[in-house]
């Protein structure tokens, strides 16, 4: 008779790094969202098969949605020509967040397919991964219901119409949720940087005087550690190594960048309607680093050369720096969404038993919102 059910270790963590806000909003979101994470383990028969069985879901997970992200930041490139600069300025932001549910479904059907082909006795590799594909197409099919005639559907195939919808809505809203208010990241992230508008890396900009001055230097020098915690605002970096030859460890490394930059700033402000009613536009100070800042001095002068009538379009679209292939903080949205969704039970019952998971989750969510709504749609 084995009937230990020990709940230790509940509440002695999250106190000890209080300088680490992100991982500690992440801690503490998932212990208030995901109070019963892998708590039904009986099909796991050894201790340490759970953990491993949730670092494989989790893994794959993230892998999932880093490789949407890629995919869909390619697309944003080479199809469409948009970046962190399009206008109107919803056209990102949208193209993220559909980015973040694909990543999210798709991080939710790999984790159906490991949990599928998980701790198969007796099943050689190309049967267990026979059963993970049977199970991911198990999880989607019903959606190919929706093509078809109202009248020629069974009562069966109507329910299992409503429920793919409703658990595939579920599981994107989560991973939205997750990713704004747990991993703290922008939709902006996912789109490739425009070199003439706020980057996809920028996190925290200074207000710029409107006489187009240049950074002070308390405004340098707060930048200076913006940038040194979060990177450049166009490309990332954090310059570690740009000055380990001088071995100034001290020396500035970012620019202050002016977004809009000042050229595309004047041009705004020369347009009728903005002269009519003395509308000026309004300037932030990003960190730049100095290759991103070289970059954007070249694209622009180029443009106004050239006499371009909308400096505010340079540097996006193919000119715009795509940075799909860098893991960002947010695509372990795919990983937490594929651990919070899918269960720990084994076949036949793996898809059915997804379900029911977000379900469940759904009501942890709602006796969560409380807590959360002062972090969500923060940017
Ligand atoms: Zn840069």
């Amino acid at each position: 008779m084995t009937n230990k059910n020990n709940h230790d270790g509940e509440g002695n963590t999250s106190h000890h790094i209080q300088q680490r806000p992100i991982v500690n909003s992440i801690k503490q979101s998932l212990q208030k969202i995901f109070p019963d994470l892998g708590v039904d383990n009986k099909s796991l028969d050894h201790p340490s098969g759970k953990n491993y069985n949730i670092a494989a879901k989790f893994l794959t997970g993230t892998l999932a949605f880093y490789t949407t992200s890629f995919f869909s930041q390619l697309l944003q490139y080479k199809v469409f020509k948009m970046s962190t600069g399009t206008r109107p300025a919803v056209l990102p932001i949208m193209m993220g967040g559909a980015t973040v549910m694909v990543g999210s479904a798709v991080g939710h059907l790999s984790g159906v397919g490991v949990q599928a082909c998980w701790n198969r006795e007796g099943v050689n590799d190309v049967g267990r991964l026979r059963m993970g594909i049977e199970a991911m197409r198990k999880s989607v099919v019903g959606m190919k219901y929706i093509f078809e005639r109202e009248d020629t559907l069974t009562r069966a195939e109507k329910r299992e119409r409503r429920e793919v919808w409703f658990h595939f809505a579920g599981v994107c809203i989560l991973g939205l949720l997750t990713y704004k208010t747990i991993l703290r990241s922008h939709f902006t992230s996912l789109s490739p940087s425009s070199y003439t508008a706020r980057g996809s890396f920028a996190r925290i900009g200074i207000p710029a005087p409107s006489n187009f001055n240049y950074a002070t230097s308390s405004q340098r020098s707060q930048l200076e550690r913006i940038g040194r915690t979060w990177g450049c605002h166009t490309c990332g970096s954090r310059m570690f190594f740009s000055n380990l030859s001088k071995r100034d460890w001290n020396k500035p490394r970012f620019h202050g960048d002016h977004i809009p930059p000042v050229s595309v700033a004047k041009q705004l402000n020369e347009r009728w309607y903005r002269k009519k009613f003395g509308w000026k536009v309004s300037q932030k100070f990003y960190p730049q680093c100095r290759d991103c800042s070289n970059k954007q001095g070249g694209l622009l002068s180029k443009a106004i050369h050239a006499g371009h009538r909308n400096l505010r379009s340079v540097g996006g679209g193919e000119e715009s720096y795509f940075h799909g292939g860098r893991l960002r903080i947010g695509h372990l949205t795919g990983g937490v969404v594929a651990v919070s969704t899918v269960g720990l039970g084994t076949e036949p019952g793996v898809v059915e038993d997804s379900r029911q998971h977000v379900r469940a989750l759904w009501v942890s969510v709602v006796n969560a919102a409380k807590d959360l709504s002062d972090r969500v749609w923060s940017w």
